[in-house]
């Protein structure tokens, strides 16, 4: 037998964390318990693989107003959202001369379409 019984350690029924002892209340840890009184509801768990920011929709381990940490920093030092870098648009191909195009028309640029809704045929590209 141990001269002292190590301190009793129980998880949190809600979190799982584990609580010493005299800190579990109503089965759960301080935190939850708190949460629980003031909201009246459990409090919201981390989900697994970590939070989504609403502005930038990364993942991250907390959130401070909706937000991940730069989201929320950009937020609070400009007063607007931090604009968000999206990858360039692909520019696409065109089918039949080959030439990138924002505009794809059944796979053609605009010329090319033009061309085979006039005349019915492909145009033809000479390389
Ligand atoms: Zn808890
Ligand atoms: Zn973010
Ligand atoms: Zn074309």
């Amino acid at each position: 037998m141990p001269a002292h019984s190590p301190p009793l350690v129980r998880a949190c029924e809600h979190c799982h964390r584990p609580v010493v002892g005299k800190q579990w209340t109503d089965r759960l840890c301080p935190a939850c318990y708190q949460y629980r009184r003031r909201h009246g509801s459990d409090r919201p768990l981390r989900p697994p693989g970590g939070w989504l920011c609403q502005q930038c929709g990364q993942r991250c381990q907390g959130l401070i107003r909706g937000r991940c940490r730069p989201c929320y920093q950009y937020w609070h030092r400009h007063g607007g959202e931090r604009p968000l870098r999206r990858p360039p648009p692909v520019p696409r191909r065109c089918a039949v001369c080959g030439q990138p195009t924002r505009e794809s028309r059944r796979g053609r640029c605009p010329t090319c379409y033009m061309y085979w809704y006039r005349t019915g045929r492909e145009r033809r590209t000479t390389p």
